[in-house]
Parts: C-alpha cells; structure tokens; sequence
C-alpha cells in the first residue's frame, strides 16, 4: 500500500490515504519511489478551481525520485536510477520537438488507458500523469530524466517545475542582454526563480514587485536589486521612477492576473518586451491598445510556457549551474515537510511565508 495526498473536491483539504495502491508500470512507463516532492502553487491552484482538473486526483508534479521497476520496452532507465520527473515530456518526434521547441510538444503523454492508482476501489487520476504526492507512482517513462546520484533528491525536485519554469523564462524565453533592467512582478516560488533567471542572464538591475515584505526579502537573497511594495500605491509609477521615466527593458509577470499583466505591459519600455508566466485561470482576457500598446510603442508581448525548455536537456545544464554555486536550489527550500502537512504548506505559501515547501518521504 502507497501513500498519496488526494484532491477529492474543490476548496476542500487535501485527504492522505494510505490505501492507494500502485500498478506494475505497463509498456513505456517506470515505477518511482519519489524522494521529494516541491508544493507548487498550481497544485493549489487545482485545489481552488484555478485549474479545475477533476477530482480524485493524486496532486504532485514536481518531484523526484529513484526508479522501482521499468516496465516492458523501457531501456532508457534501470531500477536505481535517480530521475526528476518533468510534466512536459518531449516525445523527439513531432513538429515542435523537431524544432527544438519540446516545451510545446503534441506528442502527448496520457497513459495508454486506464489509471494506475487506486484507492479503496476508486480509480484516481494523477495531475499531469505524475502525482508525486505519493511515496510511489507510475509514470510514463519520457516524463523522467536521469541525473547524477551526487544532486540530492529534493534539491533536484524542485527543477521539476518552478526552477525550469522561472529560470527558463529568463533565460529562454525572454531576451535579456547584458546590463538590461527588469522587473518581475510576483516573487513566489516560480517568480524567485526568474529573479535569479535575470541574474544568470546578465541583468543588471532586477526590480523586485509583490505586496509582502516577506517575499520581497526572499528575493534579495536571489538577486534582486530594488523592491517595490505594490500595496504603498501604483507599481507602474515607481517602477518609471526608478528607471528614469523610461520603464524596464524585460517585464515578467509571474502571477496569472488581468491587472498586474497590465502593469507589466505598462512598466515596459517602449521597444521593450513582457513575458507572461504566471498562469490565469481560463477566462481571463487581455485588452490591448493596439496602436500606443503594441504598435507605436514597438512592445512586444511573449507568452511563456515551462519556461521554453526542453526538460531532456535543460535539466542537466541547470544542474551544472547548481554544481558552480551559480543557481541557488538549497535557498528555495524554505521547509522539508512530511506528506501530512501538505495542507499546512497551502496555507503557508498563500500567506508568502515560504519559497517552497518540500515534502520528503521517508
Ligand atoms: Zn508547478
Ligand atoms: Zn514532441
């Protein structure tokens, strides 16, 4: 019996069951034991119908782990490998992925029918088919990448998810050079990463924007050179201030709202770019001046998803910077819960009080 925290209806607790049992890994999929487990906010964001994936479902899709079993056909992992399980898996073979845009992959990496968890005789489902809120899952084996034993396993977790997303949008999808000024509106989990993002890309000044001290005090130790306080009045103004009057070369935004998209378009520079990384829920719509927006002003407006990596290569390059003390994962890792306290880490991260919650299986 496996151990999993079930999403088993909106804005209600998670519920730990310790009755889910685990199938053997059928044809291109592996069995993990899964070390750790980051608490990311779009696990929350299923939780409150942000993104509304139906219930039951094993929540969890930044994790890694050491491989059980390889079910038949897998020869790219062994038992006792070590993996981080990613949630956009390349498939090497389609449009995208022949363009070296895996991020955007339509190979698709839905089990080949069924479920694989059940929980006392119902079938549950598992968010983006890794469900890392278990102490054991199965999961298609193009969704794991190898790493070296020596990367800790909850320190490679957390590049699952918001450290490819934040890093990624900085270094991949925006166009940074060196000595630019950017702002990053959000320092969350995902946003303290584009912060260090910047950093490694060469920013000079990264202006630091959220409503919490506390959050804004986490993104000095990432990099952040100027922090706004967007509740002591209107971001926009102080970020020209800061700037001249001109605004910023390279604005993210990193928490999925209409208004703060806005702002960011606003603090841009004319010529300058937005990224868009924080995820809205579904009905969310932007309006755009077309003409003082976009065209006279030479803006442009870039849509960031999973931070426009290829997790199959990305993944190692990011540990590299980790091994050179570059990229800063130890520093994300504000708690190291037990699977019981993943409610506790929802409350904690929507009060700012944490980078990441980790949840560690024994
Ligand atoms: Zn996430
Ligand atoms: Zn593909």
């Amino acid at each position: 019996m496996s151990k999993a925290a079930v999403h088993v209806a909106f804005d209600q607790p998670l519920e730990i069951r310790t009755d889910v049992e685990v199938a053997e890994p059928k044809e291109g999929e592996i069995k993990v034991r899964i070390a750790a487990s980051g608490v990311c906010h779009s696990d929350l964001s299923v939780q409150n119908a942000t993104i509304p994936l139906p219930p039951p479902c094993v929540l969890g899709h930044e994790g890694a782990g050491v491989v059980e079993q390889v079910g038949p056909g897998v020869t790219a992992f062994a038992p006792g490998d070590h993996v981080v399980l990613t949630f956009v898996p390349q498939c090497g073979e389609c449009f995208f992925c022949q363009r070296g845009q895996g991020y955007l992959c339509e190979g698709g990496v839905k089990f080949n029918g069924g479920r694989r968890m059940t929980s006392g005789g119902q079938e549950l489902t598992q968010m983006t088919e890794l469900g890392t809120f278990s102490d054991v899952t199965v999961v298609p084996a193009i969704s794991a990448i190898k790493i070296d034993k020596d990367v800790p396993l909850k320190v490679a977790a957390l590049l699952g998810c918001g450290v490819q997303t934040g890093v990624g949008a900085a270094i991949n999808t925006a166009d940074i050079k060196k000595g630019d000024t950017v702002a990053v509106i959000g320092c969350g989990g995902v946003g303290l990463n584009v912060i260090q993002g910047a950093r490694i890309a060469g920013a000079d000044r990264i202006i630091a924007i959220d409503t919490m001290d506390s959050k804004l005090q986490m993104a000095k130790e990432f990099g952040a050179t100027d922090f706004v306080n967007a509740s002591d009045g209107d971001p926009v103004a102080k970020v020209k201030e800061l700037t001249g009057g001109r605004g910023v070369d390279v604005a993210f935004e990193v928490i999925g709202l209409a208004p703060t998209i806005q702002q960011a378009m606003d603090m841009s520079r004319r010529g300058g770019e937005t990224v868009l990384v924080g995820v809205p829920r579904f009905d969310v719509n932007l309006s755009l001046n077309a003409n003082f927006g976009v065209i006279m002003t030479a803006k442009t407006l870039k849509g960031c998803w999973y931070g426009s990596t290829n997790a199959s290569e990305d993944v190692p390059k990011l540990l590299d910077l980790y091994k050179k003390g570059e990229l800063k994962l130890d520093e994300l890792i504000s708690r190291e819960i037990p699977l019981e306290q993943v409610n506790e880490a929802f409350e904690a991260m929507k009060k700012g009080e944490v980078a990441r919650s980790v949840i560690v299986f024994d």
